[in-house]
């Protein structure tokens, strides 16, 4: 499945340069982390991002709940001219009420990330219509079963899910791409990229597997890859009650 990395850093030159090294590896699908550095920035991005790669780029943009609701709807009308698949939340995961007049105003579809967790979660935003896509994460759901739990309810929705990851190893990427593989309505791709492009070192007996922009699902049993122990003892930390 396509796989989706973050563009996150401050240093305008360096979040660029990393998108060449990501495109030259076959990644096709970006999501612009925006409204930590001011919106003119996040537009400069978008520019150079659409006009260095054109079309042959999907970008998707996430506001990690950034912005209040007075300033939200101006500033996506901005975002939309730059035709992302998605904009994901763009204000606090509690506020429903503007997760949905925001959806209601623009074309573009609208994910909800921070306000859907669980199961519960799905039900009230459905009920709501908060968003037209939800992210589903194993360790934001509370595992493999319950994230399939929230994707069904999506699913008798019509609400198509996209296969988020946290600040993780290889390790939890491995639990995450088995759950998405078998979980049909999650369909919009999966961003398991910490392993091989934002950690220094993974801990996994060999590389995460991603193939020129597609994360591949290992056929071994169990999770698929071995841990390798003696980086494990080596990264161990000692938890103090
Ligand atoms: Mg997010």
């Amino acid at each position: 499945m396509p796989l989706s990395v973050s563009l996150a850093n401050p240093d305008f030159d360096a979040d660029m340069d990393f998108a060449r090294t990501l495109v030259a590896d076959g990644v096709q699908v970006f999501k612009v982390k925006t409204g930590f550095s001011g919106h003119a920035f996040d537009i400069h991005r978008l520019e150079t991002l659409r006009s260095e790669f054109g079309d042959t780029i999907d970008l998707r943009i996430d506001y990690n709940q950034g912005m209040v609701g007075h300033e939200a709807l101006r500033r996506l009308r901005d975002i939309e001219a730059f035709a992302p698949d998605f904009i994901e939340q763009p204000v606090p995961a509690d506020h429903w009420d503007t997760m949905a007049q925001l959806r209601a105003a623009i074309d573009t579809p609208l994910l909800a990330d921070e306000s859907v967790f669980s199961p519960a979660d799905a039900l009230r935003a459905v009920k709501s219509r908060i968003a037209d896509l939800f992210s589903i994460k194993v360790m934001k759901s509370g595992g493999m079963r319950r994230g399939q739990m929230v994707s069904a309810i999506a699913e008798a929705a019509g609400i198509a899910c996209y296969g988020g990851d946290m600040f993780e190893t290889g390790l939890a990427h491995l639990a995450g791409l088995h759950m998405v593989a078998a979980t049909p309505n999650i369909s919009l791709g999966c961003e398991f990229y910490q392993a091989n492009y934002y950690l220094a070192e993974d801990l996994l007996a060999e590389r995460f597997p991603v193939e020129n922009g597609t994360v591949v699902v290992p056929s071994q049993p169990g999770l698929g890859i071995d841990v390798d122990e003696a980086r494990l003892a080596e990264f161990a930390m000692e938890a103090r009650g």
